[in-house]
């Protein structure tokens, strides 16, 4: 049996393995061990259970870590311990989150071969965002099996001289997640959201939560919020905000209390999924929702300077737009009014993924590690390359 350890630690980590864990529980040649670490446990423990998921390791932080050395430091501690006594063929990290990265140099330490899940993704600054694009840089100097999720992705690592044989396109894992619980989920469990689902009028959905956001960008986008909803009165805004009081409290200090503005705790991955998909449009600086919302069929505005998924600015269903207030009422406004170059050009079909990633994933366990691992059986297929941005 092929021994894999997938390590995550936060919402959208644990959103974008349940795909790849469950495709490889389902393989006979592979028994999966799936650790969380601690990072944001109720989010991720959450998120797993969405998917009828729940870790074979969850290890303890303790009291919340507050600086990012911190974090960095015991998730090294702890996940190497956990590495040396599950002893694993492989060890799968995903994305670029601190306990990726830590996950990876655990693995790293410890002498056993890491793949990266979500491999590739780039914007042109090393420090930005901060500290996500450092870790995925790192993560693949780290890296024997870089899985990229579309051919830009790929392109960026062998820009950097990564060899294309240590590198399989995949397609993003956000898409297998989203279309598991669009599947499963016909209605909301939330009162808020089944209530701003089921009556007539446009909505809006926002959510922020990046570092470089913090304070003055998520206040801007709060009164941004509050302008747009003075020139459209029919117009609803639901804000998830994250649970980190540091955003969540400005969030609530500026919004509540405005009879359209509805400020929400986390919501469940599936209402949240079913509220993008009702939604005239989204206002995030969040990594996975632009990646969501073209199968959806959701307009984006990129609450960011600089985005690492660039395929939804070419598809037409992500603008950039900054934390700038004006910038962002006036693109807001044309999306509303039919006039924005965005809300016309909906991508018929995903260029993050078409949904098999997982499956692509667990058959590159089996593929990849033959060498290594005597196998039971073996008879699977590898699914053909569909979505438009992975050939
Ligand atoms: N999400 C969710 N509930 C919410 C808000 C977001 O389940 O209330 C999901 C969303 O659909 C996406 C993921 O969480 O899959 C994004 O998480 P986040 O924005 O925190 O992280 P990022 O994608 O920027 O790394």
């Amino acid at each position: 049996m092929i021994r894999p350890l997938f390590i995550v630690g936060t919402r959208p980590g644990a959103i974008k393995v349940a795909p790849v864990v469950r495709a490889a529980t389902e393989h006979p040649a592979v028994d999966p061990i799936l650790l969380t670490s601690g990072q944001h446990p109720e989010l991720a423990r959450d998120a797993l259970a969405t998917f009828g998921l729940t870790a074979n390791v969850e290890l303890d932080l303790g009291v919340r870590p507050t600086s990012l050395d911190e974090m960095a430091a015991r998730l090294l501690g702890s996940v190497s311990e956990a590495i040396s006594s599950t002893s694993p063929d492989v060890v799968l990290v995903l994305g670029d989150t601190t306990t990726a990265a830590m996950g990876a140099q655990a693995a790293f330490y410890a002498g056993v071969p890491i793949w990266h899940i979500e491999a590739g993704l780039r914007t042109a600054t090393a420090n930005r965002p901060f500290p996500e694009e450092m870790h995925r840089r790192l993560i693949s100097r780290l890296a024997a099996l870089h899985l990229a999720p579309t051919a830009s992705a790929r392109q960026n690592l062998l820009r950097e001289g990564v060899l294309d044989t240590e590198i399989a396109v995949t397609g993003n894992t956000v898409v297998d997640a989203l279309q598991y619980v669009v599947a499963h989920r016909p209605t909301a469990t939330d009162p808020v959201v089944a209530s701003v689902i089921d009556s007539p009028g446009p909505v809006a959905v926002v959510t922020m939560h990046r570092r470089e956001n913090w304070h003055e960008g998520i206040r801007k986008v709060a009164r941004a919020t509050l302008r747009l909803l003075d020139r459209e009165p029919e117009l609803r805004v639901v804000h998830s905000a994250h649970p980190n009081p540091i955003v969540h409290n400005d969030v609530h200090e500026l919004l509540d209390g405005h009879p359209r503005a509805f400020v929400t705790d986390p919501l469940e991955y599936g209402d949240f999924a079913l509220l993008l998909a009702r939604a005239s449009f989204a206002i995030t600086d969040s990594g996975g929702i632009q990646e969501e919302a073209p199968s959806l069929g959701t307009p984006v505005l990129v609450a960011r300077r600089e985005t690492e998924r660039t395929e939804g600015l070419r598809a037409g269903v992500a603008m950039l737009v900054g934390t700038d207030e004006d910038r962002i009422v006036a693109d807001a406004q044309r999306l509303l009014n039919g006039t924005s170059g965005l809300a016309s050009t909906v991508a018929q079909m995903n260029p993050y993924g078409d949904g098999r990633a997982g499956q692509r994933i667990a058959h590159a366990l089996v593929t990849r590690l033959a060498n290594v691992i005597v196998l039971r059986r073996f008879d699977g297929e590898e699914p053909p390359l569909a979505a438009a941005g992975m050939e």
